[in-house]
């Protein structure tokens, strides 16, 4: 199928492409490196008048260390975020995430502020913006604010980003001493979204759990943080028992319902191996 026809102009500012959004309304969207877009274009899913791109905004891009904060600009494309090696050293969680999303020619395009503005909860991203604790800084025509990932993801593809507010920037909060992280998936085929993913980010000290983040994503609405699990390892080691609680935790932090491929049973099942694989990983490392 061919995409319905629409108008296409390029912005040089955020407050240019905010001014052009307002004039248009909700028949204008952003276009980043068009790889949600282009697809819902073409399969008919969604029929915009204009699309306003916002790839050449200079205030978008960029990764910098600003008062030991992170900062990503929401242009870095996704090859970029497995790259960088400030990603690398402040960000690794993001890192470890990146060659799970897609394939290399869309890694090469998409970017990451699209992905979480997208805010698919089969995503990579946008999970594991909840395990490294990230804020969202936002531009609308009523300023910049920042939201917390926790409050960012409302619902499948829904923000708390208002109608026409630019995702600007990704800033992630220092790395305390002592954190270790790890991420998997489990999909049929590499590349694929996946059937259940999980992104941890832990803080051990002395062999002992000192705080904990762990994030999964397709198991649900919203990318989801499992906050009974988190409880289950706070204060222990990631010993066998500590693990097996974890696990047994999950049933109480998803909201799984059957899915034409895969009952809830199932995925419950694949989001503890999971689980237990990279606490277990974890638990060699501490
Ligand atoms: C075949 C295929 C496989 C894929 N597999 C995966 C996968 O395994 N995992 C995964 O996570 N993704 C996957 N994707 C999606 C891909 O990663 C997208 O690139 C990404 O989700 C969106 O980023 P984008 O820059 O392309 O955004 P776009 O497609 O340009 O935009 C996506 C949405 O976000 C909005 N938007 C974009 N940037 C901003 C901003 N800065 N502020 C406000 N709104 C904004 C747009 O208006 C649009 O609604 C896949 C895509 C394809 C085509």
């Amino acid at each position: 199928m061919k995409a319905p026809a629409f108008d296409y102009v390029s912005v040089d500012s955020v407050s240019e492409a905010i001014a052009m959004r307002a004039a248009h309304g909700e028949d204008a969207i952003y276009l980043a490196g068009g790889h949600s877009v282009v697809p819902s274009l073409t399969l008919r899913l969604q029929a915009p008048s204009i699309l306003i791109d916002i790839s050449k905004i200079a205030e978008l891009s960029g990764v910098e260390l600003i008062d030991g904060w992170l900062r990503i600009g929401a242009m870095t494309r996704h090859v970029e975020v497995l790259k960088h090696p400030l990603i690398a050293k402040h960000a690794p969680l993001l890192a470890a995430a990146a060659p799970y999303v897609a394939h290399p020619a869309i890694r090469n395009r998409g970017t990451i502020g699209g992905s979480v503005a997208l805010a698919d909860p089969a995503s990579e991203f946008p999970a594991m913006m909840l395990a490294i604790r990230a804020e969202l800084e936002v531009v609308g025509p009523e300023g910049v604010r920042r939201i917390a990932a926790d409050d960012f993801f409302q619902d499948i593809y829904e923000t708390a980003m208002a109608p026409g507010e630019i995702l600007r920037s990704i800033l992630v909060p220092p790395l305390k001493e002592g954190t270790v992280f790890a991420f998997d998936e489990l999909a049929r085929r590499r590349g694929d979204y996946a059937l259940v993913g999980a992104g941890l980010q832990l803080v051990v000290k002395e062999g002992v759990v000192k705080a904990a983040d762990i994030a999964l994503f397709s198991v649900g609405h919203t990318p989801t943080r499992a906050r009974n699990a988190q409880a289950a390892v706070m204060g222990k080691q990631l010993d066998a028992d500590a693990i097996a609680a974890a696990q047994s935790a999950l049933s109480d932090d998803l909201d799984l319902s059957d899915e034409p491929q895969m009952p809830a049973s199932i995925k419950l099942h694949l989001a503890r191996v999971l689980l237990g694989r990279l606490l277990g990983k974890l638990g060699e490392l501490t």
